[in-house]
């Protein structure tokens, strides 16, 4: 592949900018330089530059007059030189003047064409020369391949995808994404030597599949290969999928290390290379968990969940002004008595869309905290809960405390204290009197940062639940050094304490080490009376789940307040 691409190179147009603001200037320029070139051009620097960005993966050379209207040269000569990327295409500044021909050099271009344009030749040699040396020099500098396996790095794929689709619009070809999983586990397990031994024997079958395919490889980061390949069928990526693990596992021969094959087929070569991959991705991702699958196409439904999506993060601002988001409560009891007895509640959030009707938290909780949107809703429900509470507190005469989520983007947010104190305070409340349950999850992820934030939380008087405990890595003997309150059992351990002894003997487990700390356990997702009893035998605090109660949106959790204080 990469020597057909070298061989055609020779002969391929490249593509080159004439930026001037006097059309007879563009005109004259362009019939000499069009023999030879493909041309774009544009009449101020501000349109150049956003073309340039456009096109920065195959643009060779800019044609830059100095004085021009909107922005001139020099300032787009400054703007190109301060992006890494931009700054690498080389510029041949047309003018008349010396002065100006010492100034623009200092800003970074290569060479002049000396107005009027009266030696055609001599322009194309000069143009000719710059474009030549400056793709010797990008050869040179660039470290095109990675120095573990030997494959293309990410930029230069693309590089090779695009010019690929230049030579060969009309072809059938497949984005293919293989992703192998946990790998940091391997090299935590195994060691960094094997990971990366792991690493090498996956590429090596890259390799011989683009070799086989006419296709380029890359690694793409730690752990994602990329292939552009020729379009293959399923029982082929099924071949591939038992070649590569076998390949991966040849070191041991025991198969510890699985991977995942994501692939768009059919990639449109007028379309986005990276959107391709973007799409391979979400294919592989639907492979997370789910045994047995060895590659996934991307397909409608994905698609339509993609388009989904967008529409969800599309109206979500407009919802927020409009109240589409309901909080509801789900109330929580102490079981250790005799008698169940409401403790607290928790918020949870609703959207009842006004086309879309109820959305449920799991389509759109994980979609806004990957695109960073989820902070202001959290805060939104925080404030709401709060409200609520103080509202209750004023009607009834009671406290019920009400716990919220706490995102872990939220915790990087460097006001998140002064936010929480702020709501507390407005509604009349002590931060003993409200309950951040923050996932198991973001403590792993970046402890010492979560301890520390979390820490001043308790500080200042909340009270914090870890949640969906046992879910994640972290261990029983790390709940000693964390700084939590209270510890809320992940559902899934739940859901088969009746039907599984393992399960069960694990809960109580938890349980039991979480009482050792004198930290009371709850267990939510709770739906039948047995459960109830072995949690309660088990000595498990307290509990939440449709056994006692659905999440209520607030007028019907009104009743239940009433209710459990007698009122
Ligand atoms: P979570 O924090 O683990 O919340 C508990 C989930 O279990 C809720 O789902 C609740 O409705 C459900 N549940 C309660 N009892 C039972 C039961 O007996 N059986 C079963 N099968 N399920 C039960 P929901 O409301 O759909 O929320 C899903 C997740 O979305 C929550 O999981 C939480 O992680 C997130 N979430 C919900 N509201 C918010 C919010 O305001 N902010 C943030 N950041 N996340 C939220
Ligand atoms: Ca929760
Ligand atoms: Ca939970």
């Amino acid at each position: 592949m990469k020597h057909i691409v070298e061989e055609r190179e020779k002969n391929i147009r490249r593509l080159v900018m004439i930026v001037d603001d006097e059309p007879i200037n563009r005109s004259l320029l362009g019939f000499i330089v069009r023999e030879h070139y493909d041309v774009i051009t544009a009449e101020n620097g501000k349109d150049a530059y956003e073309m340039i960005a456009r096109n920065k993966r195959n643009l060779s050379l800019i044609l830059l007059d100095i004085i021009m209207p909107v922005m001139d040269g020099y300032e787009l000569l400054s703007k190109l030189h301060e992006d890494p990327v931009l700054k690498k295409i080389p510029v041949i500044v047309l003018t008349s003047e010396k002065s100006a021909e010492v100034k623009s050099l200092g800003l970074g271009a290569v060479d002049f064409i000396p107005k009027p344009y009266d030696m055609p030749d001599v322009i194309l040699a000069r143009i000719s020369r710059a474009i030549e040396l400056a793709e010797d020099r990008a050869v040179l500098n660039a470290a095109e391949t990675d120095a573990l396996t030997g494959l293309y790095i990410r930029e230069f794929f693309f590089i090779h995808v695009s010019r690929f689709n230049v030579f060969a619009p009309d072809m059938l070809m497949d984005a293919v994404v293989v992703n192998v999983n946990k790998l940091h586990i391997v090299n935590e397990l195994m060691g960094r030597e094997y990971g990366d031994a792991v690493l090498r024997a996956i590429a090596d079958k890259m390799k011989e599949i683009a070799e086989k395919t006419e296709g380029i490889a890359c690694r793409c980061d730690g752990d994602t290969f990329f292939l552009y390949i020729s379009h293959q069928n399923a029982e082929t990526y099924s071949a591939w999928f038992d070649e590569i693990t076998a390949a991966a596992n040849g070191l041991t021969g025991s198969a510890r290390i699985t991977i995942r094959i994501g692939v768009y087929q059919n990639v449109d070569g007028k379309a986005d290379a990276e959107q391709a991959f973007d799409r391979a991705t979400v294919a592989c991702k639907t492979l997370h968990n789910k045994y047995g699958a060895k590659y996934a196409f991307y397909d409608m439904d994905m698609r339509e969940k993609e388009i989904y999506d967008e529409r969800l993060l599309g109206d979500m601002n407009d919802a927020l002004e409009q109240g589409q988001f309901k909080v509801y409560y789900q109330p929580k009891y102490n079981i250790s008595g005799d008698r169940p007895k409401l403790v607290s509640a928790e918020a949870l959030v609703r959207w009842i869309h006004p086309e879309l009707g109820f959305v449920s938290p799991a389509s759109f909780i994980s979609l806004f905290e990957k695109n960073g949107l989820i902070g202001k809703l959290d805060r939104y429900v925080w404030k709401e809960a709060a409200r609520r509470e103080r509202e209750w507190k004023e009607k009834y005469g009671v406290t019920v405390p009400v716990s919220v989520n706490v995102s872990r983007m939220d915790i990087y947010d460097p006001d998140l204290e002064n936010t929480l104190m702020g709501i507390v305070k407005e509604n009349g409340l002590d931060p003993h009197e409200f309950y951040l349950e923050i996932t198991e999850s973001a403590y792993t992820e970046n402890s010492e940062q979560i301890i520390k934030k979390v820490s001043g939380l308790r500080e200042k008087g909340f009270v914090v639940e870890m949640d969906d405990f046992g879910s994640g890595y972290s261990s029983l003997n790390m709940l000693a050094a964390l700084p939590i309150d209270v510890l809320k059992l992940d559902m899934r351990f739940i859901r088969n304490i009746c039907e599984s002894e393992k399960d069960y003997r694990l809960v109580k487990l938890m349980i039991d080490i979480a009482n050792l700390m004198s930290i009371p356990t709850i267990a939510e997702g709770v739906e039948t009376e047995e459960q109830l009893r072995l949690l309660k035998e088990g000595g498990c605090e307290v509990v939440q789940g449709y056994y006692f109660s659905r999440p209520l949106p607030a007028a019907e959790f009104e009743e239940t307040i009433k209710k459990g204080f007698d009122l």
